[in-house]
């Protein structure tokens, strides 16, 4: 009935960086991509997504919040 979990706080500490392409293990080399082929694919998807998306908004569109309200709520 006793259920012994024990937290594996020494597993917590490391973080396993992961491809965000292929999902396998990083490499030093390419962080944060596994290989230089994923890095790629990520750099292509950055410009295709860059070129199809037009920059006609302001880049500094989190420094004021007039309209619409504050996105915290936050009061003075
Ligand atoms: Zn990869």
């Amino acid at each position: 009935m006793t259920d012994r979990s024990s937290p594996p706080l020494r597993a917590v500490r490391i973080i396993e960086a992961k491809c965000a392409i292929c999902g396998k293990p990083v490499a030093a080399n390419y962080r944060p991509f596994c290989s230089k082929r994923c890095a790629d694919i990520d750099l292509g998807r950055w410009l295709k997504e860059g070129y199809r998306v037009p920059t006609d908004e302001d880049p500094t569109e989190d420094e004021s919040g007039g309209e619409g309200g504050g996105p915290t709520g936050q009061r003075s």
